[in-house]
């Protein structure tokens, strides 16, 4: 009843079904199926005795662990409450009223809901009718620009190049590619970041580094960039990254041996789950994320994801133009890909 006139129509974020054990295998938000790192446990636990202490509120060492790993310097890193605060804080940098963004009409559900917050009108460029995305489209178009690569939840990526031209043609604005699946298979933006001024490569450890829970995001970019997103991350939440986020982090950033092998298995299972399910005559796109995007052809999509999660498989359904034939189904392990094309089997009647 307090609340202010201007936040009345906000929309809400519409999470994926959050079942705390119960049974299910998740496949709905794009989380790691693997637990975190050996190491992970051990820093974390080192913290607690320390948590009177407030936090390190440049998140100095994880900086330094990530700008090693990237090989850039720690000044071109910064780290927050995941990518989503990240990504806030270059929303409310660079937009407002005045300074819209651009991005695709098909991608990340939050990039809406942060603009509406902050007031900031969108250009919604339609993806081609097969979903790719065509970098022609954001070329020259002179306001800030943002969408996953690869997108989501399509998985299509886009090389490089086009992403070195569409920060060319943009001199003045700010070009954010959100990175949060690139570990999967695309090819990573980074290399471009000494020559475009205006490129913020944001990633996260959400994913690839199986810590959805720690809340731990980062953005790479130039330095001038790096530090107007620390002036806003400053005047904000200053503290956004616990001590036991930031001691995670390093210790992920020391076994990142292990992460990239899980990817490797998460690309397996990838592989098998595509040919799984186009044998099971589903439509699937070729993903380069950590999940598929894939309309089914025996019954509704809708239908199909309320007769998994009666299976104890959650899949992710959008009742929305252009992709309610469709779900979104994340990669787990091997198992739980031969659950879902065993379930899948039973709802055809074909079992
Ligand atoms: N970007 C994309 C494209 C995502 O899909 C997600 C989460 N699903 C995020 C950013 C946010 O991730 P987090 O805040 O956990 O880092």
């Amino acid at each position: 009843m307090f609340l202010l006139d201007k936040h009345r129509g906000l929309p809400a974020y519409v999470p994926g079904d959050h079942e705390e054990g119960g049974g299910f295998i998740r496949l709905n938000t794009n989380e790691s199926p693997y637990p975190p790192s050996p190491g992970v446990a051990a820093a974390v636990e080192r913290e607690i005795g320390k948590l009177n202490y407030y936090n390190d509120p440049d998140c100095t060492a994880l900086r330094e662990a990530l700008a090693r790993r990237y090989g850039v310097a720690p000044s071109q890193v910064i780290a927050a409450n995941g990518s989503d605060e990240i990504l806030y804080f270059a929303f409310m940098a660079f937009s407002d009223g005045e300074h819209p963004i651009a991005l695709p009409d098909i991608t990340y559900g939050y990039y809406d809901l942060f603009a509406a917050s902050l007031g900031i009108p969108l250009e919604k460029i339609p993806l081609k009718a097969d979903f790719t995305l065509d970098y022609r489209d954001y070329c020259g178009v002179g306001k800030t620009i943002v969408f996953p690569n690869p997108n989501a939840p399509t998985g299509y990526a886009i090389p490089l190049e086009q992403i070195a031209e569409i920060a060319r043609t943009n001199p003045d604005n700010v070009v954010i590619i959100d990175e949060a699946y690139v570990d999967f298979g695309a090819e990573s933006a980074l290399s471009l970041i000494g020559q475009h001024e205006n490129l913020l490569i944001v990633r996260t450890f959400s994913k690839s580094r199986s810590m959805a829970g720690a809340r731990i995001g980062f953005a790479m970019g130039s330095e001038a960039l790096i530090s107007d997103l620390e002036t806003i991350r400053n005047s904000v939440n200053l503290y956004s990254v616990s001590r036991m986020a930031q001691a995670a982090g390093v210790a992920a950033i020391r076994e990142d041996d292990y992460y990239m092998a899980n990817c490797r298995r998460i690309i397996e299972a990838r592989e098998f789950t595509t040919r799984m399910l186009r044998d099971q005559g589903f439509e699937v796109l070729d993903s380069l994320g950590n999940f598929v995007f894939a309309k089914p052809s025996a019954m509704s999509a809708a239908a199909l994801k309320f007769q998994l999660r009666e299976r104890g498989i959650l899949v992710r359904h959008w009742d929305k133009d252009r992709i309610r034939d469709y779900l979104r189904i994340t990669i787990g392990t091997m198992q739980e890909m031969q659950a879902l094309d065993a379930a899948i089997e039973m709802i055809f009647g074909r079992a």
